[in-house]
């Protein structure tokens, strides 16, 4: 029987669903990992496979954890009379890098977009209100990316939170407007942070 490139075709298929990965690119990794010691390929696709299947959202802030709550909300030592509100887990992550913010998070998975069809009810806004049904939460930074959609996000947040008497601020606009959060450097994000305005 005559054999085939099928199984090279296939991996390259599914390499190029990930982002910023072009055709090109994919089929360079595909006759990368043809090279690779089968040891090692089976080590890389059983992190990936083990990952995945390991990581789930925190029943707390919506941050990525293996556990039931992640590493900062049983942290004790953080304070949590502040949570920051932002887009998604690598922002949490790109705040972190900072090493400044000692508060809590609350990750949306999401921004409101209507023109995608993302209203209210599709990221975790609802789990933040029923946060800060406890009383020990005095300050709500809405941390999403300043661009159009991260901008309504914040408005629309402020809105329901401020008749609870939270405060509510959002960072400053030290972060270049339209820029991601997660691409920004730690001077900068620190400097916005600082800078927060009431809203
Ligand atoms: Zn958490």
């Amino acid at each position: 029987m005559a054999g085939t490139l099928e199984p090279i075709q296939k991996m390259v298929t599914e390499l190029s669903h990930l982002p910023g990965i072009g055709q090109k690119s994919a089929q360079r990794l595909a006759y990368h990992i043809l090279s690779m010691p089968l040891e090692e390929v089976r080590s890389l696709a059983t992190a990936l496979w083990q990952g995945r299947k390991a990581i789930r959202y925190c029943e707390v802030c919506g941050n990525y954890t293996d556990g039931e709550r992640c590493a900062i909300c049983s942290d004790e030592k953080r304070h949590n009379g502040q949570i920051c509100v932002v887009r998604d887990p690598r922002d949490v992550a790109a705040v972190e890098r900072m090493h400044e913010y000692q508060g809590l998070y609350h990750v949306l998975h999401g921004t409101l977009s209507p023109m995608d069809g993302v209203g209210p009810e599709d990221i975790r806004i609802k789990e933040l209100l029923a946060r800060l049904q406890d009383d020990s939460v005095a300050e709500v930074i809405l941390a999403t990316n300043p661009d159009i959609e991260g901008e309504a996000t914040a408005t629309y947040i402020a809105r329901l939170i401020k008749p609870l008497g939270v405060r509510v601020t959002r960072i400053a606009h030290g972060v270049p407007v339209g820029s991601d959060l997660e691409y920004t450097d730690e001077v900068t994000l620190s400097k916005a942070m600082e800078g927060r305005r009431e809203l």
